[in-house]
């Protein structure tokens, strides 16, 4: 989206999905090559919540949370996943 807005591209469609504007949070939680991902661990009570905010309440709620997840913090496992769609998809 932003390469598009910068005229550095010529269309905001995720190149991945053809499904939707390849925005930051397409890519880091709402593409469907990474919401699998996510809906294999993030808890299905909170997967609602996970999946409608908006990008820096998300980041930050989900940076913030350290509920523990079998022996690493939630802060942890979200960061490392958060970190590997972006860097995948770079
Ligand atoms: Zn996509």
């Amino acid at each position: 989206m932003e390469r598009y807005q910068r005229h550095l591209s010529d269309t905001e469609v995720c190149q991945v999905c053809k499904g939707g504007v390849e925005s930051i949070l397409h890519v880091l939680r709402d593409c469907p090559a990474i919401a699998d991902l996510w809906s294999c661990i993030v808890p299905i009570r909170k997967r609602r919540e996970f999946f409608s905010t908006s990008l820096l309440p998300w980041l930050y709620d989900n940076l913030g949370n350290d509920v523990d997840m079998g022996g690493y913090g939630w802060s942890t496992v979200f960061a490392m996943a958060a970190w590997w769609a972006w860097k995948w998809r770079c």
